[in-house]
């Protein structure tokens, strides 16, 4: 069954939205076309892209504003969560993906150090790729990017 992308990502921003409260604002931007996206299950998306922005609320400050924007390219679908949180150390940002592993920042924020492990999993699964850029005290986006192919395809 194909899958709207864009009201996908509307629905779990605002459901993601409900669960943060009035201490986060959560938004959402894309190119204004609804691209259905066919053969990724739509179960696994929910989980990589409610992984991150539930990362991003949580290792954000009061007031952070978080961003997730949809991007299409010829050859790929893209995903960018952005937040304006902790960021993450250089030195931890390789093993991020590894399980348990949580950056040296964190301090009283709990967590186990699983998410991002089994989100990596779940976005190598659809062959897509997974990196990070953050700033310490400035924020982070998570970049997730899968190409389209025979497996995965848009109807544009
Ligand atoms: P949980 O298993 O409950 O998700 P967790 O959030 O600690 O626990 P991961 O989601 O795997 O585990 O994230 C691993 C580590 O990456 C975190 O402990 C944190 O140090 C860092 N991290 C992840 N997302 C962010 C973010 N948006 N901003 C800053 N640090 C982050
Ligand atoms: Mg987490």
């Amino acid at each position: 069954k194909p899958l709207a992308l864009t009201q996908f990502c509307r629905d779990l921003v605002e459901e993601m939205q409900l669960t943060a409260g009035s201490q986060h604002a959560i938004a959402f931007v894309n190119q204004n076309c609804d691209t259905h996206i066919f053969c990724m299950d739509e179960k696994l998306l929910r989980h990589i892209l409610g992984n991150l922005l539930s990362n991003a609320i949580k290792y954000s400050p009061a007031g952070g504003t978080i961003l997730l924007e949809l991007i299409y390219q010829q050859e790929a679908v893209i995903f960018h969560v952005r937040d304006e949180g902790i960021g993450i150390p250089e030195a931890d940002q390789a093993k991020l993906f590894d399980l348990f592993h949580r950056a040296s920042n964190v301090g009283t924020i709990s967590g186990t150090g699983l998410g991002l492990a089994i989100v990596k999993k779940a976005v190598d699964f659809h062959g897509g790729k997974i990196t990070i850029a953050s700033k310490i005290g400035i924020g982070t986006t998570f970049t997730v990017k899968f190409p389209l192919n025979d497996r995965i395809k848009t109807n544009d």
